[in-house]
C-alpha cells in the first residue's frame, strides 16, 4: 500500500511558496499579508491561528492577527473586517471558525471583500469556483487534489466517492473531483448504505467527522482511500490522534491511503498560503 505523505508534499509546496514569496517581494517591494480573526479565546482555535501564523513566517509572508472578544457585536466585527477590507498592506484574510455563539459565521463571511478571501468562502467565490473562474479555491479539498496529483493518482475517468456533504469540504471536493473528470458520488448522514457506494469507489474521500467510522470491508480492493478526518482520542491517560477511517486494517487490501497525523492535515494551511499568494499577485 502506497502511503499517500501529505507531509512530504506540504514541504515541497512551501518550498516553491518560498521562492514565490521571495520573487513577490523582488516585484512589489513587500511580502504576502495575511491577516487572521479571531473571535474570542477557544484554546483550539488559538493553537490554529498560531500554526497559520507560523507558517507564514516560514514562507516569508507578513501576518497580523486581530483579536476580538468573544462578546464583540457583529456590527463591531463587521467594523473591523471592512478595515481589513480596506487596508492595502493585507492580501488575504480569513475568519477563524467557529465563532462564539451570537455571531453568525454565515453573515461575517460575507463581510469578506472577496479579493481577500484566503479560505474562500464566501458566496462570490463559491459561486466562482462552480462556474469554472475560481479565484481561490476551499483549502482541504484542493489540498486532497494536490496530494492526489503529487502521487499521480488517477482521478479522470475512475468511480470517486465523497463521504460527506459539508460546505467546507464535502460538496466542493466533490466538485474538485467533478471538475478533474471522476465521475463524483456524495454520500452523507442520510445515505442509507454508505457502503453500496464506496464499495464500488475507485477513490473514496472521507470527510464524515466520526472517528474510525469505515474500515477495509467499506472499501473495494485495490482503491485509494483518503481521510480527511481528525480526532483526538484521549485513552489510558495519552492522547492520539486518529481520521474517520480505521487505517491499520487498509494494508493489504486498497492500493494507497493518507496517515492520520501526516496526511490531509498539513495541507490545509499550505493551500491557504497558496489562496495568499494568488491573491497577493491579484491584489
Ligand atoms: P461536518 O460535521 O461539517 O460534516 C460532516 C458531513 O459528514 C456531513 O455532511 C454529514 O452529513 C456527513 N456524515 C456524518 N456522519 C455520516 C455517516 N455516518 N455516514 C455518512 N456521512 C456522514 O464536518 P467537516 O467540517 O466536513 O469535517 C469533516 C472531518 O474532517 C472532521 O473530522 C474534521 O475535523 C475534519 N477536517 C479536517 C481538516 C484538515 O485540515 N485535515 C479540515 C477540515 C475538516
Amino acid at each position: 500500500m502506497l502511503i499517500l505523505d501529505g507531509k512530504a508534499v506540504a514541504k515541497a509546496r512551501r518550498e516553491r511558496l518560498k521562492e514565490r514569496a521571495a520573487k513577490f517581494m523582488t516585484l512589489r517591494g513587500r511580502a504576502p499579508g495575511l491577516t487572521v480573526v479571531l473571535v474570542g479565546d477557544d484554546p483550539a482555535s488559538q493553537v490554529y491561528v498560531a500554526n497559520k501564523i507560523k507558517a507564514c513566517a516560514e514562507v516569508g509572508f507578513e501576518s497580523k492577527e486581530v483579536r476580538l472578544p468573544a462578546n464583540v457585536t457583529p456590527s463591531d466585527l463587521k467594523v473591523a473586517i471592512e478595515k481589513i477590507n480596506k487596508d492595502p498592506s493585507v492580501d488575504g484574510m480569513i475568519l477563524q471558525l467557529p465563532l462564539p455563539k451570537g455571531l453568525d459565521a454565515d453573515s461575517a463571511l460575507e463581510w469578506i471583500a472577496p479579493g481577500k478571501d484566503a479560505d474562500c468562502l464566501t458566496s462570490e467565490n463559491l459561486g466562482r469556483l462552480w462556474s469554472g473562474r475560481a479565484l481561490t479555491t476551499p483549502c482541504t479539498p484542493w489540498g486532497v487534489m494536490a496530494i492526489l496529483e503529487h502521487f499521480r493518482i488517477q482521478v479522470a475517468g475512475r468511480k470517486a466517492v465523497v463521504v460527506g456533504r459539508s460546505q467546507i469540504v464535502g460538496k466542493p471536493m466533490a466538485h474538485l473531483l467533478l471538475q478533474a473528470d471522476a465521475t463524483v458520488t456524495v454520500c452523507h448522514s442520510k445515505t442509507p448504505d454508505v457502503r453500496e457506494h464506496t464499495l464500488n469507489a475507485d477513490l473514496v474521500v472521507v470527510a464524515a467527522g466520526r472517528p474510525e467510522l469505515l474500515g477495509a470491508k467499506d472499501f473495494k480492493k485495490g482503491a485509494v482511500v483518503v481521510d480527511v478526518g481528525i480526532h483526538r482520542q484521549e485513552k489510558g491517560g495519552k492522547t492520539r490522534l486518529c481520521g474517520d477511517v480505521r487505517f491499520n486494517e487498509l494494508e493489504g487490501h486498497v492500493s494507497a491511503a493518507t496517515p492520520v497525523p501526516g496526511g490531509v492535515g498539513p495541507m490545509t494551511i499550505t493551500m491557504l498560503l497558496e489562496n495568499t499568494l494568488i491573491l497577493a499577485e491579484n491584489h
